[in-house]
C-alpha cells in the first residue's frame, strides 16, 4: 500500500510540473502563434487534466489554448477549444455554460465544415441535456449528431451515438428502445473491434438491467464488463466496473464482496487522482456500512464526502450525498439532522434540475414529518411532492412522444438516402433502358420498390403509433395507482391531525369531530324516558370537565418550557387513572385539557373532579431524576342532558357553563373544582350566552344548582 501511494504522489507531482511549465510558456510568450502540434498537445493536456480530476489545471491550460487558438486564427480549432472549455464546464455540472461553449464550437465547426466535429459537439450538447433531465432536448441533439454519424458512415461514431441515445431512453423509461440502442451499440463495437466500445456498451447494458430491478442479469454483465475493462488496461473503466458491482453486491446484501469491489474502485479512482470518482466510491461505502448497521462509519465516510463535494462543486454526487445522509439520519432517528440535509438537497437538486432527486428528498421529508407528528407540513410536502412527479410525469409523456417524433424523422432521413441511391440506380436503368429499350419493365420495378418502401414506413409508422399508446396506457395506470396512494395518504394523514403531538391525546378537532353524537344519544334516551317508553335511564348522562393548571405561567418562566412541557406531558397519565378508557381526553390548548366523561350518573360528577384535583396536587411531578415538582390544578365542569328548551347549542353551552365554573374555582383560590349540577326545567336564559353574573344570579334563584369544593363562598368575579 505505501509503494503504492509513493507512485501516485510521484506521478503527480510530475504531472504538475507538465501543467506549470506550459502555464508558464503562456505567461511568458502569449502572442507567439503556437505551431499545429503545440496546439495538438495543448488539447491533450486540456483532456488530461479534466480526466484527472485537475478542474483549475484543465481550465487554465484551456484559456492558453484558446488565446493559441486565437493566434492561429483557425475556425475548426477555436472550435476545438470551445468543446474543450465546454466539456471542462460539464466535467463541473455547470451545464449552462457548458452549453454556451458547446454552441460556440458547434458554429466554429460548422463555418469549417467538420462534419465529425460538429456531430461530436452536437452528441455533448445532448448530454448537457439529459444530465438536466430534458430528455427532449437531449434526443433533439442526439438524433442530428447521429443523421451526420450516418452521413460520414462511421460506424464507431453511430455506435457511440446509440450508446447516448440509449441511456436517455432509459432515463426516460422507455427500457425496451433503450435495450435495442444498446444492443445496436454493441454490435456495430463488435464489428469494429472496439475492445473498450465493447465493455461500455456491455457495461451499459448492465446498468439497464440494474434499473430494471434485475440484479443477477446487471451483475454478470459488469462482471463481464470487468473482464474486458481489465484486458483494455484502462484504469478508469476497471475502476468504475468495480464501484457498480460493489454497489450492486452491497444493495444485493453481499457484503464482502461489495466491501472489495469497492475498495479495489477507490484504491484506483486514488491512483488515477479522479477525487470526485474516489467519493462516489466512498459514497457507496457509506451505504455499505449503513446496511451493515456501521452507523459511525456510515457518518464518517458521508460527511466527508459531503465537505469535499461542497468546496469542489461536484453537485450531482452532492445531491446522491445528501439522500444518503438523509437516509442515515432517518435510520438513526435523528430527525432535525436529516431535515438539514433534506434542506441542502432540495436547494441543490433544483439549482441542478434534477427533479427525480428533488421528488425523493420531498418524499423523505414527508416520512420525517410524520415522524415528527407535523401533519400539517408532512402535507404540504406531500403535496410537493405529488406535484414534482406529475411534472417528472408529463415531461416524461412528452418526451415519449418527441422520442418516437425524432425516431421516425431519423428513419426518414435515412429512408431519403436509400431513396437518393435508388433514384441513382433508376437513372443508370434509364440509360441502360436507352440502349436495350427494357424502360417499361425498370420503370414498374422502380416504383414497385418504391410502393414497398412506403408500405413499409407506414407499417413502421403504425408499429411506432401502437407503442406509444401501450406507453401512454401504462402510464395512465400509474397515475392512477398513484393517485390512490395520495389519498391514502391523505387519509393517514386526517387520522394524525386529531392527536395532540405533545401529549399524545385526542385535540379539540376530534372532540368537535365526534361530541355531537354523544350529545344526541343522551338527549334521545331522556326523552324516550320523559315520554315514558322507557324506564328512568341509568349511567345515561353526559360530563364535560375543563382543567386548568394552575400558575403554570410562573413555573415555565421559574424551570423553562421544556419542563412545563413534561409535567404535560405527565398530566395525561394522571387523566388517564382518574377517567375511564371510554372517556374523551382532549388537549384542549396550551395547559388547558378537558375530559368529556360518558355514560355516568352526573351525581358521580363532583366526586370524580374532587378525585382528579386530588390526583394532581397529592403526588408531584418528576422532572428529572433527582427533582420533582409539586403542581395543582383546577377543574370547572357542567352535566348534560339540560332541561327542555335550555339552549339550541348544546355543546357551546356545555364549554361555556365549565368554563365560568373553572374560573369561578380560580377567583376562589385555584386546587379545587366547581360545577354545574341540575338545571329547573324552565330556564330563563340560553346557556350558551350565559356570563357570571347572570349564572350567578340563577343559582341565586335556584333555577341551576351548583357543587364545589371550597370551604368559602365562590367568587363569580375576579377579587378586586
Ligand atoms: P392560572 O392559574 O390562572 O391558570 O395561571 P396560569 O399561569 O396557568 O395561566 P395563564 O393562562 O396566564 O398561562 C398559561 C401558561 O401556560 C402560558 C404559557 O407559558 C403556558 N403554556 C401554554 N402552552 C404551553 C405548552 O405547550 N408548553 C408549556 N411548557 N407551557 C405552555
Ligand atoms: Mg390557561
Ligand atoms: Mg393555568
Amino acid at each position: 500500500m505505501t509503494c503504492t501511494s509513493v507512485t501516485v504522489k510521484e506521478k503527480c507531482s510530475v504531472r504538475r510540473l507538465r501543467y506549470l511549465l506550459l502555464l508558464v510558456m503562456w505567461v511568458s510568450c502569449p502572442s507567439v502563434a503556437a505551431a499545429p502540434s503545440e496546439l495538438n498537445s495543448l488539447r491533450q493536456a486540456v483532456a488530461e487534466a479534466r480526466q484527472q480530476g485537475e478542474m483549475d489545471s484543465a481550465d487554465q491550460l484551456a484559456q492558453q489554448y484558446l488565446s493559441a487558438a486565437i493566434a492561429q486564427a483557425d475556425q475548426k480549432e477555436l472550435g476545438n477549444v470551445y468543446y474543450q472549455l465546454g466539456r471542462n464546464a460539464m466535467e463541473r455540472n455547470n451545464y449552462p455554460q457548458a452549453r454556451e461553449y458547446l454552441e460556440q464550437a458547434v458554429s466554429q465547426y460548422k463555418s469549417a465544415a467538420a462534419t465529425l466535429s460538429l456531430a461530436n459537439a452536437l452528441r455533448q450538447l445532448g448530454q448537457t441535456f439529459r444530465y438536466q433531465s430534458d430528455y427532449q432536448k437531449a434526443l433533439e441533439y442526439l438524433y442530428q449528431a447521429m443523421q451526420l454519424y450516418q452521413q460520414l458512415n462511421d460506424p464507431s461514431a453511430i455506435a457511440s451515438g446509440y450508446n447516448s441515445i440509449g441511456t436517455t431512453l432509459e432515463k426516460m423509461g422507455q427500457y425496451e428502445q433503450a435495450l435495442q440502442a444498446h444492443q445496436q451499440s454493441l454490435t456495430l463495437h463488435y464489428q469494429t473491434g472496439n475492445k473498450s466500445g465493447i465493455a461500455s456498451a456491455i457495461f451499459n447494458l448492465g446498468d439497464l438491467h440494474r434499473v430494471l430491478g434485475d440484479t443477477s442479469q446487471a451483475l454478470s454483465y459488469f462482471q463481464q464488463a470487468l473482464e474486458l475493462d481489465k484486458a483494455n488496461g484502462n484504469l478508469r473503466d476497471i475502476a468504475y466496473s468495480h464501484n457498480k458491482l460493489g454497489y450492486l453486491y452491497s444493495e444485493s446484501g453481499d457484503y464482502q464482496q461489495a466491501a472489495d469491489h469497492l475498495q479495489q474502485a477507490l484504491s484506483l479512482f486514488e491512483q488515477i487522482s479522479a477525487p470526485r470518482d474516489a467519493d462516489w466510491a466512498r459514497t457507496n461505502q457509506a451505504k455499505l456500512a449503513m446496511h451493515q448497521g456501521n452507523f459511525p462509519q456510515a457518518v464518517t465516510l458521508i460527511t466527508g464526502v459531503i465537505s469535499r463535494a461542497t468546496v469542489h462543486n461536484y453537485n450531482s454526487l452532492l445531491v446522491d450525498a445528501y439522500k444518503l445522509a438523509t437516509e442515515l439520519a432517518i435510520t438513526m432517528s435523528e430527525y432535525d439532522t436529516a431535515l438539514t440535509y433534506i434542506d441542502a438537497g432540495v436547494n441543490l437538486a433544483r439549482q441542478n434540475l434534477e427533479r427525480a432527486d428533488e421528488a425523493q428528498l420531498w418524499q423523505m421529508r414527508v416520512n420525517v414529518l410524520l415522524q415528527q407528528d407535523r401533519p400539517r407540513e408532512a402535507l404540504a410536502a406531500l403535496m410537493q411532492q405529488n406535484k414534482l412527479e406529475d411534472d417528472i410525469f408529463n415531461n416524461k409523456r412528452v418526451s415519449a412522444i418527441a422520442s418516437i417524433q425524432a425516431q421516425t424523422e431519423f428513419i426518414r432521413q435515412q429512408q431519403q438516402i436509400d431513396r437518393l441511391q435508388q433514384q441513382q440506380i433508376l437513372q443508370q436503368a434509364l440509360l441502360e433502358q436507352h440502349r436495350w429499350s427494357r424502360n417499361f419493365w425498370i420503370l414498374g420495378l422502380a416504383a414497385a420498390f418504391i410502393l414497398l418502401l412506403s408500405l413499409y414506413r407506414r407499417l413502421i409508422q403504425k408499429r411506432l403509433n401502437q407503442r406509444l399508446s401501450q406507453q401512454v396506457a401504462a402510464r395512465t395506470a400509474e397515475l392512477h395507482q398513484k393517485n390512490n396512494e395520495l389519498s391514502l395518504a391523505y387519509q393517514q394523514l386526517e387520522t394524525i391531525s386529531l392527536t395532540d403531538k405533545l401529549t399524545g391525546l385526542h385535540n379539540r378537532r376530534f372532540l368537535e369531530d365526534h361530541i355531537e353524537s354523544d350529545l344526541e344519544h343522551c338527549r334521545r334516551m331522556q326523552q324516550d324516558w320523559q315520554a315514558g317508553k322507557t324506564a328512568r335511564p341509568k349511567g345515561a348522562d353526559l360530563v364535560v370537565f375543563m382543567i386548568d393548571l394552575d400558575n403554570f405561567k410562573a413555573l415555565n418562566d421559574t424551570y423553562g418550557h421544556s419542563i412545563g412541557d413534561l409535567i404535560l406531558k405527565q398530566l395525561k397519565h394522571r387523566m388517564q387513572q382518574v377517567f375511564r378508557q371510554t372517556d374523551y381526553l382532549v388537549r384542549w390548548g396550551g395547559e388547558e385539557f378537558v375530559a368529556v366523561a360518558r355514560f355516568i350518573e352526573r351525581e358521580d360528577a363532583s366526586q370524580l373532579a374532587g378525585r382528579f384535583v386530588e390526583s394532581v396536587h397529592s403526588a408531584p411531578f418528576e422532572v428529572d431524576k433527582q427533582h420533582s415538582l409539586n403542581v395543582s390544578c383546577s377543574v370547572g365542569y357542567a352535566c348534560y342532558p339540560f332541561p327542555e328548551g335550555a339552549t339550541t347549542r348544546p355543546w357551546p353551552a356545555l364549554l361555556r357553563l365549565a368554563d365560568l365554573c373553572l374560573y369561578a374555582a380560580k377567583y376562589s383560590g385555584r386546587n379545587g373544582w366547581v360545577g354545574v349540577q341540575h338545571y329547573q326545567s324552565a330556564l330563563p336564559l340560553d346557556a350558551a350566552d350565559v356570563d357570571a353574573t347572570q349564572l350567578q344570579r340563577a343559582i341565586a334563584d335556584g333555577d341551576i344548582e351548583i357543587c364545589h369544593s371550597f370551604t368559602d363562598t365562590l367568587n363569580w368575579l375576579p377579587p378586586v
